[in-house]
């Protein structure tokens, strides 16, 4: 670029940026007589959203657009994407005025448990009948109690973004998941020996990593392999994660299970084979510890949110998803790993995503690629697995990282 060129552009860019300053400030002063439209209908009584209204006007959008030389689609697609912030920031409003009337107090998430609320969410709410013919325990019956605005025919409310527009944060000690930028959770598949666990977590310390991963309740597909330590595991990755001051995370695999985890984990994963296990998703609800779900290999979507409404209507709101790939027809990778699920997830929920690339594609040379594309995806995090020696871990060595890949991948973070 020439001298004369440059200073062109660059003239260019600061009537741009004056512009845009114009076209906020405008935003700003559109949102204060949105404010008054709100209290005005609030008094009123009157529902925040008005179709006729909006499609007047978009219709008026569209023609000043068109008039002004400008694409009428363009400016139509943008006063969507503002009407619906205005929506989202009425509905904040009036549940902050009303937290009564809304979803619980305003700005926590209200969970109630009660199963014998009057309302309790719930087709089979009364004691029913077991095999038996005998009527089943109350604890087994037990309901979250649906929140007002949910409907009895949709099976998740809580987790949208319906019930609640801003993103939730999940927070783990200093790390905050799901605030803009990415996490990353590394460790080994299985918590194998002390030694193994140590210089994994150095690594992933080193390597700039937030959470540090370790199964030690394995779910294998076979009763044959290798199941984790268990317990011991357990005490082994809590050391690891004092010594090096960085918080753990792993997998509990039954409700029994859940307090000793809890008792040593700084977050609870529910595995992929584990999204539907409805006693183990209400176990985990009510232990007070973060939970990342996984979503099952053959879940829908809907169905991985129904699974988080579980966690949530059961009481605990810290919860984020993780991606782990789906079941196709493809064979060349383990899974198929649906990124898809990362933007079409963020719309609907304000939980978090974090994608695991590993256990989606199986094969290590391919998750570096991956971790890059759910970095770009806008994913809230990263899960990889990486063993100080691959060929030998006991559990899935071969998708897994050796330390001195995590640098690198770490510089993403
Ligand atoms: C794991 O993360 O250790 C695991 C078993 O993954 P998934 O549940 O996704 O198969
Ligand atoms: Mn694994």
């Amino acid at each position: 670029m020439t001298s004369s060129t440059l200073s062109s552009v660059q003239d260019a860019r600061s009537r741009i940026d004056e512009i845009n300053a114009r076209v906020v400030e405008l935003l700003a002063e559109r949102q204060a007589v949105v404010d008054e439209i709100c209290d005005v209908k609030a008094e009123a009584d009157e529902d925040i959203r008005d179709p006729e209204r909006e499609a007047e006007l978009l219709d008026h959008v569209r023609s000043v657009a068109a008039d002004a030389g400008l694409s009428p689609d363009l400016a139509e697609t943008l006063f969507e994407e503002i009407l619906d912030h205005s929506v989202q920031h009425q509905r904040r409003r009036r549940e902050a005025d009303a937290p009564s009337e809304a979803n619980g107090s305003a700005g926590t998430e209200g969970v109630e448990t009660s199963a014998d609320a009057p309302d309790a969410w719930s087709r089979n709410g009364a004691p029913s009948p077991n095999g038996h013919g005998t009527p089943m325990p109350a604890s087994r019956a037990e309901a979250a109690t649906r929140p007002d605005g949910a409907s009895a025919d949709r099976s998740y409310y809580r987790v949208t973004r319906e019930h609640r527009a801003d993103d939730t944060i999940v927070h783990v000690d200093d790390v905050a998941i799901g605030d803009g930028s990415p996490i990353l959770i590394a460790g080994p598949c299985s918590v194998e020996s002390r030694d193994q666990i140590l210089r994994s977590a150095e690594a992933v310390v080193e390597a700039g990593g937030h959470l540090l991963r370790g199964g030690c309740f394995k779910p294998r597909t076979s009763p044959y392999s290798f199941q984790g330590l268990g317990e011991a595991g357990l005490d082994l990755l809590a050391e690891a994660g004092r010594r090096f001051d960085v918080p753990v995370i792993t997998e509990v695999l039954a409700p029994g299970d859940v307090a000793a985890v809890a008792a040593r984990a700084d977050v609870l994963q529910i595995g992929a084979r584990n999204m539907q296990n409805f006693p183990l998703l209400k176990a985990v609800g009510a232990a007070e510890r973060p939970v990342m779900l996984k979503r099952g290999m053959m879940a829908s979507i809907d169905e991985w949110l129904s699974a988080a409404e579980y966690v949530v209507a059961h009481g605990s709101p810290n919860v984020f998803l993780c991606e782990r790939g789906i079941q196709t027809f493809e064979s060349t990778t383990r899974y198929t790993l649906d990124l898809s699920s990362v933007p079409v997830v963020q719309e609907r929920t304000h939980l978090p995503v974090v994608v695991d690339p590993s256990h989606a594609c199986g094969t290590r040379r391919w998750v570096p690629p991956l971790v890059r594309a759910a970095v770009a995806a806008r994913a809230d995090g990263v899960m990889v697995e990486a063993h100080p020696n691959p060929q030998e871990a006991l559990s899935d060595g071969p998708q897994s990282l050796p330390l001195d890949a995590l640098p690198r991948l770490g510089k993403l973070f």
